[in-house]
C-alpha cells in the first residue's frame, strides 16, 4: 500500500490528508526531514509560501526533501507549487525542482480567488468532465522548461497544471473540490 506524506507546516495540509484517506491511502503529517522515510510521495500544499519557506530552513527540510524529489513523486499546489519552481519572479527559488517559472499572487486583488471548470485531458478517461478547480490568492505558471509539460489551461489559455516526471504542479487547490481525480493522478505519478 502506497504511503504519501503531506508537508504540515502550515497551510491547507489536512484537506489533502482527508481526500487521500478517502481514496483509502495512508499518510503522515511531515514536519522533520526523518517523516520523509518510507513515502511513495510528498504533498506540498497550499498556504502562505514565504511561511512554509521560512518553516522548512528552519527544520532543515529543504535538503531532505530535494533528494527525497530525485526518487520519488513530489506535487505541488498552490503556495507549494511555488516552493518547487526553479524561477520564482522577483524571488530566490526554494526548492528549484521544477522546470517552471511562476509569479506569485499574479492575478492581483480583483481577481483575488476565483473557480473556473477545467478540461484536463490527462484526467478524462474518454468522458469529458470538468475538474472544479478552486483559486486562492494564485500564483501564475508563466512558462515550462525542457521535460515540463502544460497539463491544464483556463479558457484565456493560461497554464494552470503542469507536470514533470514525478513532479506535479497546480496553481489551484485540488484539495478543496469534491474531485479526487488529481490525487488519483498524483498517486500514479507515485507508482502503484
Ligand atoms: N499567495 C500565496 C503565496 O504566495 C499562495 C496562495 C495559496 O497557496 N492559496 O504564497
Amino acid at each position: 500500500m502506497k504511503k504519501i506524506g503531506v508537508l504540515a507546516l502550515q497551510g491547507a495540509f489536512i484537506e489533502h490528508i482527508q481526500i487521500l484517506n478517502k481514496l483509502g491511502v495512508q499518510t503522515r503529517e511531515v514536519r522533520l526531514p526523518e517523516d520523509l522515510s518510507g513515502l511513495d510521495g510528498l504533498i506540498l500544499p497550499g498556504g502562505e509560501s514565504t511561511t512554509m519557506r521560512k518553516l522548512a530552513k528552519m527544520y532543515h527540510l529543504v535538503s531532505p526533501i530535494q533528494q527525497f524529489a530525485k526518487k520519488r513523486a513530489v506535487w505541488g499546489t498552490c503556495a507549494g507549487m511555488i516552493l518547487l519552481a526553479k524561477e520564482v519572479r522577483g524571488e530566490d527559488p526554494c526548492l528549484g525542482l521544477m522546470d517552471i517559472v511562476v509569479e506569485r499572487n499574479a492575478f492581483g486583488r480583483q481577481l483575488d480567488s476565483f473557480e473556473e471548470n477545467l478540461y484536463i485531458q490527462a484526467l478524462e478517461n474518454g468522458k469529458k468532465k470538468p475538474f472544479p478547480a478552486i483559486f486562492i490568492r494564485a500564483p501564475k505558471l508563466l512558462s515550462t522548461k525542457n521535460k515540463a509539460k502544460i497539463i491544464a489551461r483556463l479558457p484565456d489559455q493560461s497554464a494552470v497544471a503542469a507536470v514533470e516526471g514525478r513532479m506535479l504542479a497546480t496553481t489551484f487547490h485540488p484539495e478543496l473540490s469534491e474531485d479526487e481525480r488529481l490525487h488519483e493522478y498524483f498517486l500514479n505519478l507515485a507508482g502503484k
